[in-house]
């Protein structure tokens, strides 16, 4: 007998599935990936992004397989004008409606008073409290009641990523499935297609950008330099990560220290 759809979707997956899925979406192109997803776990799935080129690629497949699947984006309020822009640009083009997820407005009034606007500079334990009121919280408010998420990373980026599975269970998020359909995807390929469909991309990418996030902690790169160099480049031997993508024991300083 089959089972109504709301059942379907709401069971948690569990980890031998999700090890044979990994492996078995290490032979599938991005849109095959997207397409299981979406039969998968139908309204219970959103592509989250910050709107770098990854994440363009994603929203482009993706209003052609399920232009109906949530877009789910965050307003750190510290955004760079450009990406701004671009959220404007891909309503228009693709007729989506983004979500826009912010902070809780009384957690931010109280760090930014406690610790001042600019408390990411004075240390990587300030700089994370900051990525966790403006990213990480808001990004599990946005995700509550859904099954699985779609992601941009890619393994290229190196550091943490560079072990990216396609499909895996997030358990900081309550076991939730955590899709990332372009994980085998280099630079090189994401740029091919971004040419080839005429996907729109932050403006900041032509003046040297590499990874974009807020505007105070992102910085072009130098040619050659890592491609999340330009992440919170005064720090040092800490990951470069917003907590979103590393639990916190992984986001803890390795040596070397932060400004
Ligand atoms: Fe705050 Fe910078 Fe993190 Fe944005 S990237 S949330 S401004 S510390």
């Amino acid at each position: 007998m089959t089972q109504p759809a709301a059942t379907i979707h709401r069971a948690r997956m569990q980890p031998s599935e999700a090890d044979l899925l990994a492996s078995r979406f290490e032979e599938s192109s991005p849109e095959e990936v997207l397409s299981w997803a979406v039969d998968r776990f139908g309204d219970a799935l959103a592509l989250s992004t910050s709107f770098q080129v990854a994440g363009m690629v994603l929203l482009d497949m993706l209003s052609r397989i399920s232009p109906d699947t949530r877009i789910i984006t965050l307003d750190t309020g510290r955004l760079p004008a450009e990406t701004y822009d671009l959220i404007d640009r891909v309503q228009m083009r693709y007729g989506c409606r983004v979500e826009v997820h912010s902070p809780d407005p009384a957690e931010l009034t109280d760090i930014v008073a406690r610790h001042g606007m600019n408390m990411f500079y004075r240390s990587y334990s300030l700089r994370l409290r900051c990525c966790e009121v403006r990213k990480v919280r808001p990004l599990e408010r946005a995700l509550a009641g859904l099954d699985a998420w779609i992601t941009g990373l890619v393994r290229s980026q190196g550091g943490t990523r560079t072990d990216t599975p396609k499909l895996s269970i997030d358990s900081a998020r309550g076991g939730m499935v955590k899709i990332s359909p372009l994980a085998d995807w280099d630079d090189e390929r994401v740029w091919a297609y971004v040419r080839e469909h005429d996907v729109p991309y932050s403006a900041l990418y032509d003046r040297g950008y590499t990874s974009i996030g807020c505007d105070p902690c992102t910085r072009a790169v130098q040619p050659g330099e890592d491609p999340r160099a330009g992440r919170w480049w005064w720090e040092e031997g800490v990951p470069k990560e917003c907590g979103i993508h590393v639990g916190p024991s992984a986001a803890r300083p390795v040596g070397g220290q932060a400004r």
